[in-house]
């Protein structure tokens, strides 16, 4: 009985000093953890955006932006845009298109 009291006693105090220290972290270091997930968010965002930018217009070999690519698998597996003029390399290489 005394055990099952202490330990729900102890719950009661995790759990406040849990929420005491969240919100003490939110008070004080605000500015670093917005930060820091907007890093992260900033970082995701640059690591999409380039392959969604090349699959939308620009060559992988050129970096011409051109309306229409086509698609290979290359040797790593990553994806590529290729235009038509550059077509002929990728097909050079035995690339698989998509
Ligand atoms: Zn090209």
């Amino acid at each position: 009985m005394i055990y099952g009291i202490s330990s729900a006693a102890l719950l009661l105090l995790l759990f406040a000093v849990a929420v005491y220290r969240r919100r003490g972290k939110k008070r004080t270091v605000r500015g670093n953890v917005t930060s820091m997930e907007e890093h992260r968010k900033r970082k995701r965002a640059a690591a999409e955006a380039p392959e969604t930018k090349q699959r939308a217009a620009k060559c992988s070999y050129c970096r011409k932006t051109v309306k229409r690519l086509t698609f290979y698998a290359d040797e790593n597996g990553s994806v590529i845009g290729v235009c038509p003029s550059c077509k002929g390399r990728a097909l050079d290489r035995d690339l698989m298109p998509l």
